[in-house]
């Protein structure tokens, strides 16, 4: 129904691994976003169907909207419970990696992934992976984790265990990815598959609902007051850049996920492709990016800020002042227009 992406002999050496495993040990990359989290839930869900006695590890805090996925009360967060987390990370028969594609994602996590002895399968569309593991399943054309993993269930003979939720937490990694089918949006096989979790029960109503339109007060006014008063618009380079800093974001009660989305709101405006948050954090400055068309903001994420991602949205970090931060971007904004605006026109 859907065409085969995964090569074979990739499944076959997946498939022999889980056979083999009894104890599997889901990881995915820090401050989990809907993919990750979505994913790993949805393995955890598949397997344990089958008879495995699956863990989902975390290296910190998700996002607290993701809590009411089906299983979110099972992850165990390594930085409340870390001994617990080496441990299941040390004694597994089996790592599952997914939605990530270098050791530094995993945060605090990276030791004990380095020198787990436990075969490893990565499943992950990012660019350019870097982790030692036994079978690497990387599509980055694919809009997210878990839709790749959706047809490495249906590879593995697994569709008919996908049940409704385990296809909500796909699904929520499928719209959280792609803005929920409004950007990455343009494989048709997208929609196939999101037929197929809808015609396992999932509410995608409600679905979005929690994924995109779950706001506290607080959360509001502080994207408000960003838009408002922190959005410098950069017209020649066709950028704009948001900063807050601690106290800024204290005075809103700031919790993990307030500013989800914010830098993707600048792209409204006509005429501005690249769009850049700085948020202040207790060791550094967190940089996200975002662009329209094919301007690479991994390519400025990893020049810049020692990060990278995908070509339409990226991150990386800062370590200094947010001035300098902000400073060292705006010594850079004759050569970003340079390179990925005024080429563009030629
Ligand atoms: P966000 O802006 O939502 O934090 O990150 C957007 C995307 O950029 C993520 O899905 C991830 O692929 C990538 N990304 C974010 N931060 C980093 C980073 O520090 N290093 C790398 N390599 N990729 C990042
Ligand atoms: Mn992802």
């Amino acid at each position: 129904m859907i065409s085969q992406k995964i090569n074979e002999n990739s499944i076959r050496k997946a498939k022999t691994l889980i056979d083999n495993a009894n104890a599997i040990t889901v990881i995915c990359h820090t401050s989990p976003d809907g993919d990750a989290v979505g994913s790993s839930l949805a393995a955890m869900r598949v397997l344990s169907a089958i008879g495995k006695d699956v863990h989902v590890v975390v290296p910190d805090a998700f996002l607290f909207y993701l809590r009411a996925l089906p299983g979110a009360s099972e992850i165990v967060d390594s930085v409340k419970y870390p001994e617990f987390a080496d441990k299941l990370i040390a004694d597994t028969d089996l790592l599952l990696c997914l939605d990530f594609n270098e050791p530094s994602r995993v945060g605090r996590l990276s030791e004990a992934l380095k020198s787990s002895k436990a075969p490893k399968i990565l499943i992950d569309h990012h660019l350019n992976p870097s982790i030692d593991a036994d079978v690497i399943i990387s599509h980055p054309e694919m809009s997210s984790t878990c839709y790749l993993l959706f047809r490495f269930l249906c590879r593995l003979e697994l569709f008919n265990l996908i049940d409704r939720q385990a296809a909500e937490c796909i699904l929520a990694g499928m719209m959280t990815d792609t803005g929920n089918f409004s950007y990455s949006c343009d494989d048709p096989e997208l929609y196939i598959v999101e037929a197929e979790l809808v015609r396992k029960g999932v509410d995608k109503a409600a679905l979005y609902r929690m994924l995109f339109n779950t706001n506290s007060a607080n959360c509001m006014r502080l994207n408000s007051y960003a838009i408002l008063h922190k959005m410098e618009l950069f017209t020649d380079a066709h950028l704009s850049l948001i900063t807050l800093r601690r106290e800024e974001l204290n005075r809103f009660h700031y919790t993990k996920g307030d500013t989800e989305g914010l830098v993707n709101r600048p792209l409204a405006i006509p005429g501005i492709d690249i769009s850049l948050f700085m948020r202040q954090e207790s060791d550094c400055i967190r940089v996200s990016l975002r662009s329209v068309g094919d301007i690479p903001v991994n390519i400025i994420a990893s020049e810049l800020f020692g990060g990278g991602g995908h070509l339409n949205a990226a991150g990386g970090e800062y370590f200094g002042t947010l001035d300098e931060a902000a400073e060292h971007l705006k010594s850079h904004l004759d050569d970003i227009r340079h390179r990925f605006i005024d080429q563009k026109k030629k």
